[in-house]
């Protein structure tokens, strides 16, 4: 073997290395798929627990699934070792086509099943933004899942002005654009007559937030999302996280003041002087520790809490 090529066969092993951090561990074969009615016709879909170590408490990301005789509109394709159990379990709730589906945002457990979908037959939609997170190189974790088959990329594509809307099975769904906040092209999943939203993964109630900077996520744009929120839903509307249990309006409130105590803590010791590796020490998300489940269960290099203080400081030292 020459030379050259070791080298690239070393490159090639350190990507699979830093994607495998998504990707840990994972007992693909141990997940069951646990259906959640929301609403005459809508239904939830989770993976079950203590099968995928970087969400102890439901395995990938929560699957929406509205039904009825216009055939099947569906958000997000979770991971794509399990399609087979997805469609099973949505064979249970309705025999008609999948048509549509649409990407909360890029994440291997929201999106690397898409192909899979979209081979039976449903025509995709995202962001333009995340399309473009989708399609490029997976150079270091926090990216999508390999480059590959082009099934998985989104076939209709929007930006950030009015949401689309789709009528079908006597409901409204509106795919509403969401600023730079969890990654770079977050969409929220209103089901109008139904009133439930699909907000994400930029609210979390299992660990602390989990910003991607590097798809484009923003911390400004996670608390302006939080504001939007709370400004879209009435007291019983139904939010639904990727990640964690359901909650409605008033469970906002904390959440957005826990960060932005984090942030106003991390500030005045950015003001102070202080180095990322001091305001890490600092432990400045105890006063919340005891509120967050899984707060202090790693979460890549650290625990969540430190992935989320790493995060504050960097984007405030960034300006951001
Ligand atoms: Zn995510």
């Amino acid at each position: 073997m020459k030379p050259a090529t070791q080298c690239s066969l070393l490159a090639v092993a350190t990507v699979a290395v830093s994607l495998s951090a998504w990707a840990q561990g994972i007992d693909y074969a141990k997940i069951e798929i646990l259906t959640e009615k929301v609403a005459p016709n809508l239904y939830m879909l989770s993976g079950s627990a203590g099968a995928d170590p970087g969400h102890e408490d439901a395995a990938g990301g929560r699957i929406g699934v509205l039904a009825g005789a216009d055939g099947i509109f569906m958000v997000d394709s979770q991971y794509a070792q399990i399609t087979d159990k997805v469609v099973a379990a949505i064979r249970k709730i309705s025999p008609e086509p999948i048509r549509f589906l649409v990407n909360t945002h890029v994440h291997p457990d929201h999106t690397a099943g898409n192909a899979n979908i979209v081979k039976l037959g449903a025509l995709l939609f995202a962001r333009e933004e995340l399309r473009e997170e989708l399609s490029r190189p997976p150079a270091r974790a926090g990216n999508a899942a390999p480059a590959g088959d082009p099934a998985r990329l989104p076939v209709v594509t929007y930006g950030l002005g009015d949401p689309v809307k789709l009528r079908l099975n006597g409901e409204i769904v509106d795919l509403i654009p969401v600023r730079a906040a969890h990654t770079g092209g977050d969409t929220m999943i209103r089901f109008e007559n139904a009133d439930v939203i699909m907000i994400g993964d930029f609210y979390r109630n299992y660990g602390y937030p989990f910003i991607d900077t590097n798809n484009g996520g923003t911390l400004k744009g996670a608390l302006e999302a939080l504001d939007l929120t709370m400004k879209m839903a009435g007291p019983n509307t139904k939010l639904i996280p990727g990640h964690g249990t359901n909650i409605n309006r008033a469970d906002i409130i904390p959440y957005r003041d826990m960060i932005l105590g984090v942030q106003a803590k991390v500030q005045q010791m950015i003001n102070e002087g202080k180095s990322e590796k001091e305001v890490l020490a600092a432990k400045v998300t105890a006063p919340y520790d005891a509120k967050v489940p899984g707060g202090l269960l790693p979460a890549g290099a650290g625990t969540s809490a430190d992935r989320f203080v790493s995060m504050v400081y960097s984007q405030l030292k960034g300006g951001k």
